[in-house]
């Protein structure tokens, strides 16, 4: 049983977290959907985009509309980084949900499903929410700041309730409906939010709003080998099994991308600084048959000499 948080515990929890930037819209503090169903009972919370852009969204967000009225969500955040207090109590925002999803975030395992086809759970009655604007096209970038608001918003949340980042979702984690809700890599985004949870609230990581780990790439040889045995050939071999292996064994889907990558980018909020394990993989794969080529040519040179 979690009883959801009070305005005054909110506004206390993201001060301590460090969101400086809000905005309280008038009203936030009874701004719900109560007498629609319940809200006492709390054990996720929630990351969606908005899908759109511009400066209409705090009000869209407080009153929604005739078909979904509001509040639309719990707080909205800017691209700019500023935090919109939006409502307090139940809110539009989940829908129904898939049983293993929510049973993920109850049990806070490290394991998030693809969400069931039926979607037999209340979202808005178990979890808060959180919207952020972003158009959701594929390359729209997360401005540093946002990002790192978005964390402390899912990490205060969190660490008021003594939850783990295992108990943030993202809305395209809950429900078949909301495929790309956001377009954020969320494995990074919760140990981000774990980081974060393993320090003091006040903590302040400086510009760098996360660090990332990822498996090590093997290296090929720099010179080419001379005088391979067999013996080398096969442990060469082993060797980069055993890399394939250590990448697929943590395999989650989203890894740092190498920085000779072309496309490579720093900030952790860009794509470009992420590689699908399908990427790793090809990289892999090429690596290890451009050291077999290097072996096939002096081995071929070797036996020319002699
Ligand atoms: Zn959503």
């Amino acid at each position: 049983m979690a009883r959801p948080m009070t305005p005054d515990q909110w506004l206390k929890a993201l001060r301590a977290e460090g969101v400086t930037d809000i905005v309280e819209m008038p009203g936030w503090r009874t701004n719900n959907r109560n007498h629609k169903g319940p809200f006492s009972d709390v054990h996720a919370t929630m990351i969606h985009h908005t899908a759109g852009e511009g400066t209409g969204l705090p009000s869209w967000c407080f009153n929604g509309s005739a078909a979904l009225p509001g509040p639309l969500c719990h707080d909205f955040l800017a691209r700019s980084g500023r935090l919109y207090l939006v409502g307090n109590g139940r809110a539009n925002h989940a829908g129904t949900v898939a049983r293993n999803a929510y049973n993920a975030v109850l049990n806070e395992a490290s394991h998030h499903p693809i969400p069931d086809a039926a979607e037999p759970v209340d979202g808005n009655a178990v979890s808060y929410g959180l919207e952020c604007e972003n158009d959701g096209t594929p390359n729209r970038t997360w401005p540093a700041k946002q990002y790192d608001v978005a964390v402390r918003v899912q990490a205060a949340r969190c660490r008021f309730h003594g939850w783990s980042a295992d108990s943030v979702w993202a809305h395209k984690e809950a429900t078949r409906r909301k495929p790309v809700d956001p377009r954020l890599p969320m494995d990074q985004f919760r140990r981000d939010v774990a980081e974060r949870l393993a320090h003091p609230a006040s903590w302040n990581p400086g510009s760098a709003p996360s660090k990332p780990t990822t498996p090590s790439k093997p290296v090929p040889p720099k010179e080419a080998p001379v005088a391979l045995s067999d013996a080398d050939v096969q442990r060469i071999a082993k060797a980069a099994a055993d890399e394939v292996w250590k990448v697929m064994a943590k395999s989650d889907g989203v890894y740092l991308a190498p920085t000779d990558d072309p496309q490579y980018s720093p900030t952790v909020t860009d794509p470009g600084h992420y590689w699908s394990g399908r990427q790793v993989m090809a990289d892999l794969v090429r690596r290890v048959r451009d050291i077999q080529k290097a072996v096939a040519e002096v081995v071929a040179a070797q036996k020319k000499e002699s």
